[in-house]
């Protein structure tokens, strides 16, 4: 399929090169689509890539697809499943914010819910949950989670305290460190790199509530 796409640019770039447009738009897919999850009802919706909002046709839910940028102390509500960058000198003080991706470079506090990639640029201690599908902590930067992550995949270059629940693979790298508790379909750990605390690791990864009635049980 990807060798069909780009025999239909190749051709198309020939025309567009004669039209005597910008050749950086060979690059772009005419009708470039991308998967929006719903807020409210998690239904994946497809917008155009260039949309700045959409409706859920599941459950007719606005979803707004701008990107955000915060640079100075900010309350507001964010919901946009556009990307958002808290920068260095931005704090987000609300109590959630919803997301496509996020870059935090400056200071969140409340719970994340991003529907692709969160990367923490700078240490951070976040007393809400974290849910995301690729949480990245960069090298040097330490992370604490004080409610239960729930992720895809971990790359974890930093460090990290906290309680992980993730689908897929767990990456620590050379100088990365986690501690604290880890399900885990898959964990990776490089020369290096260092894990601590009570963990399970391949099969299906449990979730909070699963474990939460083990814990009962045992009791
Ligand atoms: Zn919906």
């Amino acid at each position: 399929m990807p060798l069909l796409l780009n025999g239909v640019s190749a051709k198309e770039g020939n025309v567009v090169a004669r039209s005597g447009e910008h050749p950086e738009i060979l690059h772009t897919p005419v009708a470039s689509r991308r998967e929006v999850v719903c807020f409210d009802c998690q239904a994946v919706n497809k917008a155009s890539a260039r949309a700045t909002s959409t409706q859920c046709a599941n459950c007719g839910t606005f979803i707004d697809l701008r990107d955000v940028e915060i640079r100075e102390r900010s309350t507001q509500r964010i919901r946009t499943r556009g990307n958002v960058t808290v920068h260095k000198k931005g704090s987000l003080l609300g109590t959630a914010v919803h997301c496509g991706s996020l870059i935090v470079e400056g200071s969140v506090a409340g719970s994340i819910y991003a529907q692709e990639t969160v990367e923490f640029r700078t240490d951070a201690k976040i007393l809400g949950e974290i849910r995301c599908r690729r949480l990245i902590i960069d090298r040097r930067v330490t992370l604490a989670g004080l409610q239960p992550i729930h992720l895809e995949f971990l790359e974890l270059q930093g460090h990290l305290t906290g309680r992980i629940f993730a689908s897929g693979v767990v990456h620590i790298t050379r100088h990365g460190r986690f501690e604290g508790g880890l399900d885990a379909a898959r964990v990776r750990v490089d020369p290096g790199g260092e894990l601590q605390g009570p963990m399970r690791i391949g099969g299906r990864a449990r979730t909070e509530e699963e474990e939460n009635e083990e814990e009962d049980q045992e009791n």
